[in-house]
């Protein structure tokens, strides 16, 4: 049997996702391949080779694979032919691209659930004007949700609208390609479970977290683990993530983003194929990881615990508005100083505004101690000019 830990990974991408796998990976030895366009990229100091190329060009990933023993992508923007194409010819991609496939359209994602039976909100999808009218009657809500079914990301090409308003003008409405419009969740928590499934269909999930969105960005900014919710609903939550990714057939790491409604129902909103800002916390608060675990699956050894070691709370970190350029952490000093607070950039040269520049983990030894330690790192910390 061939050395698990020679294998040599291909990643897709060089963005943070990739650079935290590659981190937490290190101790095993493990060699990786990048592919990104940004030759300043977050894996490229990290990386055993490094191939400058965009991820929808296929010379670029049939060279990764070339050069690779199997390969995983950390971010959904890519181009699914050419993997589909390896995969054809049997190199293994982790996750499957034909998962890829129907993640990256809303609308085949939503007909997935239909058919899978994973509880999510009604839907419709539209392209002509009267689609939309005739969508937004059968909905019957107030409110609704459109969504572009391709391209969109960080709640770009989301749209919450009144039903009122685009029945009595269509000119307001705000999408002209394809969409799916699904009915607006009242809901009481945003909550996301990263799942693990390995080859064999052995599948495990990380305890619940809590998100919390910044209202004008949509990126989460702040994530609590556990989720206070109560136990039937954690059960619950855990159960449908992991049918989802059973659905799948899936094999890696799927972060399973859900609504709990007011009424107490959870609905799956979507699914990211790959490691999640929802995870972060796991390097610090968990026994194994969601990037060890990826790790793990990708190698064939047995998956990791997912235990909780200690409550967390993690805050990401965005570039300030108002500036771009070289930066540095203001506060780090003072936050330095506190037990618990885990500081992780992600090398990236530049700041700009609302970009992910990095995330803090803080852990204590209850939720409102961990709750406290980060509002108080919240007041200290921002990025300001270098
Ligand atoms: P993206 O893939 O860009 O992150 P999402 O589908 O996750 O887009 O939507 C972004 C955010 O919009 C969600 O996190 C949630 O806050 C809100 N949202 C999305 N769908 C609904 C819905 N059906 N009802 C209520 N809010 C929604």
């Amino acid at each position: 049997m061939q050395n698990p830990l020679k294998k040599r990974i291909g990643i897709l991408g060089g963005g943070q996702l990739g650079r935290m796998l590659m981190m937490e990976s290190t101790r095993y030895n493990v060699h990786f391949n990048v592919l990104d366009k940004d030759d300043s990229c977050p894996c490229k100091p990290m990386a055993d080779v490094f191939l400058q190329g965009g991820l929808d060009d296929d010379k670029k990933i049939f060279e990764l694979a070339a050069i690779s023993d199997l390969l995983t992508f950390e971010i959904e923007h890519v181009n699914t032919d050419a993997l589909l194409a390896l995969e054809e010819k049997g190199v293994e991609i982790i996750p499957s691209p034909k998962i890829l496939q129907i993640v990256q359209d809303k609308g085949l994602q939503k007909q997935f659930y239909k058919k899978n039976n994973i509880p999510s909100s009604d839907f419709f999808l539209v392209e002509t004007a009267n689609e939309w009218l005739d969508a937004i009657n059968k909905l019957g809500t107030f409110k609704f949700v459109a969504k572009t079914r391709k391209d969109g990301y960080d709640g770009k090409g989301v749209a919450i609208l009144q039903a009122e308003e685009i029945l009595n003008d269509i000119s307001k409405i705000p999408f002209s390609q394809p969409c799916m419009l699904e009915a607006f969740v009242e809901c009481e928590k945003e909550l996301s479970v990263i799942v693990a499934r390995n080859r064999m269909g052995n599948t495990v999930s990380y305890p619940s977290v809590e998100m919390e969105f910044d209202p004008d960005a949509n990126l989460v900014t702040y994530l609590t683990c556990p989720a206070k919710i109560t136990a039937e609903q954690e059960l619950k939550a855990e159960e449908i993530a992991m049918n989802v990714v059973k659905a799948f057939n899936g094999v890696g790491i799927f972060a399973v983003e859900m609504f709990l409604t007011k009424e107490g129902q959870i609905l799956v909103n979507e699914v990211a194929p790959r490691t999640h800002n929802s995870g972060h916390h796991t390097i610090e608060a968990c026994y194994s990881s969601q990037f060890e675990q990826l790790t793990r699956i990708l190698l064939d050894l047995p998956l990791g615990s997912t235990r909780l070691i200690k409550p967390a709370v993690m805050i990401n970190l965005l570039g300030a508005d108002g500036f771009s350029g070289s930066y540095r952490l203001k506060g780090l000093e003072e936050i330095s100083a506190i037990e618990g607070v885990y500081v992780h950039l992600y090398g990236k040269s530049e700041s700009k505004p609302m970009r992910k520049m990095g995330h803090i983990t803080i852990l204590g030894e209850t939720i409102a101690e961990a709750h406290k330690k980060a509002e108080l790192v919240n007041s200290l910390i921002c990025f300001v000019k270098d």
